[in-house]
This record gives C-alpha cells, sequence and structure tokens, in this order.
C-alpha cells in the first residue's frame, strides 16, 4: 500500500536554471549598486563558480547551497578589499529571486489531488523555500540537504523522510528528474521510484526507474496500477 509521496522540487516542479540565472543577473545589478568592485571583477558566472570552488575544497559545506552562496560572497567581497560586507541582505536578494519560480502547468492541479489521497513531502538538494513558492498547502513538510546533513542521493534524506511520514520505505513513492539523486537513491533506500522524464533524455544506464512518466499528469495512472497491482 502506497502512503505517501514524495518530490524533488527543481527541474521536477518547475524549471530551475533560468531562475538562477535570473537571481545571479539581480544579486549583479543590487552588488554594482552597493559594492561596485564586486560585479567589476566577478561576473554572474565567476560568482557562481566560486561557490564550486568552495565546494570542491571544503566537502563538508558542498551540500549546503545557502551556505557555498553566502561563503562566495563573502570572498568575492574580501578579494575586492570590503572589510564591512553584509552578506545576508547580498544573499537575500538572491534568495528570493531564486525562489520566484514557475510551476509547470499541471503541478499544482495535479498535487491538490494527490494530496487528497497520500501524504506529500518535498525531498530537494537545492534551497528552494516552499512557503515562499506557494506549495506549504500541498506539502506536509520538505526537507533539503541543509537540514539532512546530506545531498541525495546519500541515504539521510530519505531516512529522514521516512521517520516524519511515519511510513516504511516500501510504502512511499519518490518522484524525481534527476537518475542519480532521485532515482538511485530512493530506490537505495528502498522506495519506489518515478522517473519524471520531461525532456525525452536516454536512461543513462544502471537500474532503471519502476516507472517512467513525461508530466506529472501521468502520475496518477501509474500510482492507481501499482495500488491495484498490490491488492
Ligand atoms: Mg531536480
Amino acid at each position: 500500500m502506497i502512503k505517501a509521496l514524495t518530490f524533488d522540487l527543481d527541474d521536477t516542479l518547475w524549471d530551475i536554471w533560468p531562475v538562477v540565472e535570473r537571481a545571479e543577473v539581480l544579486l549583479h545589478d543590487w552588488l554594482a549598486a552597493r559594492y561596485p568592485r564586486i560585479p567589476e571583477r566577478f561576473t554572474p558566472l565567476e560568482l557562481r563558480d566560486l561557490c564550486e570552488e568552495i565546494a570542491a575544497t571544503r566537502p563538508e559545506i558542498a551540500h549546503d547551497r545557502t551556505r557555498l552562496r553566502k561563503d562566495a560572497l563573502q570572498l568575492a567581497a574580501t578579494r575586492t578589499g570590503y572589510v564591512e560586507f553584509d552578506v545576508e541582505d547580498a544573499f537575500a536578494v538572491f534568495f528570493v529571486a531564486r525562489n520566484a519560480v514557475e510551476l509547470f502547468a499541471e503541478v499544482r492541479p495535479t498535487l491538490e489531488r494527490l494530496a487528497q489521497r497520500y501524504t506529500l513531502a518535498s525531498l530537494s538538494n537545492g534551497n528552494a523555500d516552499i512557503r515562499l513558492i506557494g506549495l506549504d498547502d500541498v506539502f506536509s513538510f520538505s526537507l533539503s540537504a541543509i537540514e539532512a546533513g546530506a545531498a541525495k542521493p546519500e541515504p539521510p534524506m530519505f531516512e529522514l523522510a521516512c521517520r516524519r511520514l511515519g511510513a516504511r520505505p516500501e510504502q512511499i513513492v519518490h518522484i524525481g528528474d534527476d537518475p542519480e539523486h532521485d532515482v538511485r537513491g530512493a530506490a537505495n533506500a528502498g522506495m519506489r521510484t518515478v522517473w519524471l522524464n520531461r525532456n525525452r533524455r536516454a536512461w543513462p544506464g544502471g537500474p532503471r526507474a519502476d516507472a517512467e512518466i513525461r508530466s506529472l499528469t501521468e502520475l496518477e495512472a501509474v500510482l492507481v496500477a501499482w495500488e491495484a497491482g498490490d491488492g
């Protein structure tokens, strides 16, 4: 019996990269007005690359996208000679814009219907805020890599989800776009898996998901078939 559904967020419920790029440009403009030496020295992409540099040298915080962004901004400020730099204000500009996402059209109606039958939760490696995005009415709770202390496909976020849901892994279906983070991670945790493949990509190899869909509208039929099969 299926008790709960867990969803990835970025690239599963909305396209994330156009939103991140817009947020990076808005932050860059904000910095130009207050700390101009930073945007003179670093393009938006170079500021993003700083996050990856920090992640590579500090694996213990590599799962924490918020921490990486803040540390990258602070590093950029230091390297351009700003002693006084309000990293929290700067990050807030990015964070608000990063959460101004546009849901794929079928997302809200599908989640509203599913929430009548199952407990829904979100499991994200990113720092999306479902309250800012306006999905806190359909999700019972949200877990991020920051709270779990590790990113998918590592086990902690899936294990924490089971505890919070009061369900065994085999009673949970995880839905996501990433073959590694979502499908392999959830399958290793013992959950059933649905690969949301909106762009008709080829499966990269390894054990496939239990089901593959191109849009969330196909999810309900998959669940009905599984429930019928479970008897
Ligand atoms: Mg994703």
